[in-house]
């Protein structure tokens, strides 16, 4: 395409060239458009919108309408022609049901396909925006950063420390450095450190690309050489109701036949029993399990949706239902990750902000309190405008922004900072390190360089060698530093959040960024709690749902905040720190059972989130985890149900996780759960509903048959039954909104089947109570009240239809009161 072989050989001016496309504004819509219409959709697998006609074509394709066709040809071939054109009708009806509850289905499944796509930031029209990573073409400029998914294959035209994780598309798991130079004609797909390719993931840096190949016309493309249909797996619970369908359809075709022959052995005649034994069967095999589940599970994703949680695969709702430990994340899950800073402490003196956003400066120290705000302002990745005067907004990271506007509240101009000093490079900020540097060029002493770092405390203090007094930088030692730490510890112990800051002026801009730094003083900030926590909390104790915080935080911040929103009650709960925890595998049973008591955990680095997993999963727990870093996907893999940010976190998280929360909210977690339970209870009381029917008109005839009396209902009756009275008040109660006390009870073990031993009892009573009314009232029309045939099998109909009825109220809430 445009000329385009190797655009790694090329300088990327070049390509740019021949995709005719402006470095600065990108394509413009139009173009873009255009070249939509030629190379069609950036996609691997097409998801093709399933025909309507198929579905309906599908719908004669089942066991039961061919019982129905030969019952409709029998009763012809008898000369009941009625009877006959009754059951085509029947057979009409049917198909048009099973249709639009198939429909149904399938376009739930494609709204929810539709959901969980991946996004691209391009430029277009000269301006950034934010599309389905689907509508790019060839010639866009797409933006990547760390935790990105390269959406297309791109030659990049800028590259700020960008590295990529190529093991998708390379099978090497060594992260790969990449620049924007021109390469040799021979590089290898792995040398070629000058492209993006789809697939791969950004894991460190900034960049660029120009789009170059698009969909199957792509490295990865070329590889899965699958334009497959994407298929949707069963989940094992719609394995488990196709199974149990399966299973059924044998047991009841032999007792269809059974019931039959024992009533034209009793003398009955042929014609009739042929009939019934059919009605009988197209009655009761349960046909419509797996579909009813599938719109259960899809109404219920679509419904969580709405309600912010994004579920990614159908089977996680099970997995949901069961989950019975919850590992969240504190800032932004927990707290509302809008931050304030509303202290500044110095060596000599300090700064506290009023709520008005005033500042108070306490034994000033002007020296400090510059240098500090210079820190805050270089050292930071977010920006700050305000319209016409208005109140200033941040973008970007909000803890950036809090210091950005704390400079500003003191009256500094983050943009002249910013002018004096250009950025030369960074060293972005690792939940490893917990640290994060820039460098800079600047005009004044001492000398041309200039390197911001800030960080967790402990971390910023243990590798300075210096503090800043009024007088200058003096050597620091081990007394200080401990100072330094307490009164860290004791701002934490009030639930702020803390940093660090420290600055140097090195000889030359390579020098290594985090040794022989001058400490300056302390940040603190506050996060408040999200106001619907504590509520959620208190929910997930009541359903027997623990919750522990993970956090990358300090233990007394994360302590305060545990405290506030209901975590723990106590003063002083124990919270382990990420350095004092060993492997699983090293831990005595004793000291693991101790660990899985914690309620907090704080300092915890994303590898110790995959022990902590397992630590409970060997307990037998259903752990859901939060995450939202590159490095969380592993953890988020490993959970039984891995929640992702929608806002915060990254792409590639979202993309492993089961679950992605729109609005990052701990409140979102649990209305997930709880719809989980509700999805799994509602199919679980479909079936129950739908077999201790289909038993009871097996039973009512059976009975009949056995003790020769009349039947009590004619075959049609049996298939109005099916209809009307089975298929709807089986799929209310497969949709409902489920009984309110779904959140009152533990979790369901993750183990137990749909139907344990305890629920084929409830089938085989209630069975049992509707087949024995239906029977009683057979007996005494045709005993004692000396009805008419006809009278005695209305009656007896009605019984059960009006009993079947009744039931699906019985089913609506088992734990109600009876009156209810
Ligand atoms: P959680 O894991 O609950 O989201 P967290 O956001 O505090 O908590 P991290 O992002 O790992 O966890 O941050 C750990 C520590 O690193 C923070 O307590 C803070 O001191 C420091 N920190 C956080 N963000 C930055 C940043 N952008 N630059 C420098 N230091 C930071």
């Amino acid at each position: 395409m445009y000329g385009l072989n190797d655009p790694h050989r090329q300088p990327y001016a070049e390509v740019l060239t021949r995709l005719g496309v402006s470095e600065a504004a990108g394509l413009s819509e139009a173009e873009a458009a255009a070249r939509f219409q030629s190379y069609g959709p950036n996609a691997l697998k097409r998801v093709a919108p399933v025909k309507v006609w198929v579905v309906f074509v599908r719908q004669f394709r089942s066991a039961v309408v061919m019982l129905l066709a030969a019952a409709a040809g029998f009763s012809a071939a008898f000369g009941d022609f009625v009877e006959a054109v009754a059951v085509v009708v029947v057979i009409v009806i049917n198909a048009l049901i099973g249709f639009f509850t198939e429909l149904s289905a399938v376009r739930s499944m494609e709204a929810l396909h539709r959901l969980g796509t991946v996004s691209a930031r391009v430029r277009r029209g000269g301006a950034l925006k934010e599309i389905d990573a689907a509508d790019l073409v060839p010639g866009d400029l797409v933006e990547l950063e760390a935790g990105d998914l390269v959406a297309a294959d791109l030659r990049l035209v800028s590259a700020h420390k960008l590295a990529c994780d190529e093991s998708a598309l390379t099978g090497e798991s060594a992260q790969v450095s990449k620049h924007t130079a021109a390469l040799e004609d021979d590089a290898t797909l792995s040398e070629r450190s000058n492209m993006a390719y789809k697939g791969t993931s950004v894991t460190r840096g900034s960049g660029a690309g120009v789009v170059v190949g698009t969909g199957i016309r792509t490295e990865l493309g070329a590889i899965t050489k699958l334009v497959a249909e994407a298929k949707d797996e069963q989940t094992p619970l719609e394995k488990q109701l196709d199974a149990l369908g399966r299973s059924l359809v044998w047991v009841i075709l032999v007792i269809a036949s059974g019931v039959a022959l024992l009533g034209i052995a009793r003398g009955k005649e042929i014609v009739q029993m042929v009939e019934t034994g059919i009605a009988l069967a197209v009655a009761s095999i349960p046909e419509g399990l797996p579909i009813v589940a599938t719109i259960a599970l899809s109404r219920g994703l679509l419904r969580m949706a709405r309600r912010q949680a994004l579920v990614r695969r159908l089977s996680a709702v099970e997995t949901l239902g069961s989950a019975s430990v919850i590992f969240s994340d504190k800032t932004g899950t927990l707290t509302e990750n809008r931050m304030t800073v509303t202290r500044l402490d110095f060596e000599r003196g300090s700064a506290t902000r009023s709520e008005d956003g005033t500042w108070r400066h306490e034994d000033r120290d002007r020296g400090s309190i510059d240098e500090a705000l210079r820190i805050a302002v270089l050292c930071n990745n977010a920006s700050i405008s305000s319209e016409a005067g208005g109140p200033w907004k941040t973008i970007g990271d909000p803890l950036e922004g809090a210091l950005l506007l704390a400079a500003v509240e003191q009256g500094r101009d983050p943009f002249d900072l910013r002018r004096k000093s250009p950025e030369l490079r960074e060293e972005p900020f690792s939940s490893e390190t917990k640290l994060m540097a820039t460098f800079h060029r600047t005009g004044d002493t001492p000398g041309p360089f200039y390197v911001a770092v800030k960080g967790a405390p402990e971390a910023v203090l243990s590798i300075c060698t210096h503090t800043l007094h009024a007088a200058g930088p003096q050597p620091i030692d081990d007394a200080v530093r401990e100072s330094w730490l307490a009164k860290n510890r004791a701002l934490a112990g009030d639930g702020l959040r803390m940093l660090a800051l420290a600055f140097k002026h090195p000889p030359n801009e390579d020098a290594r960024p985090y040794s022989d730094l001058t400490f300056v003083g302390l940040v603190a900030m506050v996060d408040p709690p999200r106001a619907d926590v504590r509520a959620s909390i208190e929910a997930c104790a009541s359903a027997g749902i623990r919750v522990i915080m993970i956090t990358g935080d300090q233990a007394d911040t994360a302590r305060y905040v545990a405290r506030a929103v209901g975590i723990t009650h106590e003063d002083k709960a124990p919270v382990v720190a990420g350095r004092d925890l060993r492997q699983p595998a090293a831990l005595s049973p004793a000291e693991a059972d101790a660990l899985r008591a914690v309620n907090i955990f704080a300092r915890v680095s994303p590898q110790q989130k995959l022990d902590l997993i397992a630590l409970h999963q060997a307990a037998g727990q259903i752990v859901a985890m939060t995450g939202d870093g590159i490095n969380d996907a592993p953890a988020l893999k490993k959970a039984d149900i891995g929640v992702a940010m929608g806002q915060r976190g990254t792409q590639v998280a979202r993309e492993v996780a089961d679950v992605v929360l729109k609005d990052d909210s701990f409140h979102s977690i649990v209305v997930a759960i709880s719809e989980g339970r509700i999805i799994f209870g509602n199919i679980r009381k479909f079936v129950i509903y739908l077999l201790s029917c289909n038993l009871a008109e097996i039973l009512v005839i059976l009975v009949a048959s056995l003790l020769n009396s009349p039947l009590p209902i004619l075959p049609l009756q049996i298939l109005f039954l099916n209809l009307v009275t089975d298929i709807f008040p089986a799929l209310a109660l497969g949709m409902g909104e489920g009984d309110a006390t779904a959140m009152r009870r533990p979790p369901r073990p993750a183990a137990e089947p749909l139907l344990p031993r305890r629920y084929w009892k409830a089938i085989a009573a209630y069975a049992g109570y509707i087949g024995a009314a239906t029977l009683a009232v057979s007996f005494l029309a045709h005993g004692p009240l000396h009805a008419s045939h006809e009278t005695s099998i209305t009656m007896s109909f009605m019984t059960l239809a009006v009993a079947q009825v009744l039931h699906v109220f019985n089913m609506r809430d088992a734990r109600a009161p009876f009156l209810r």
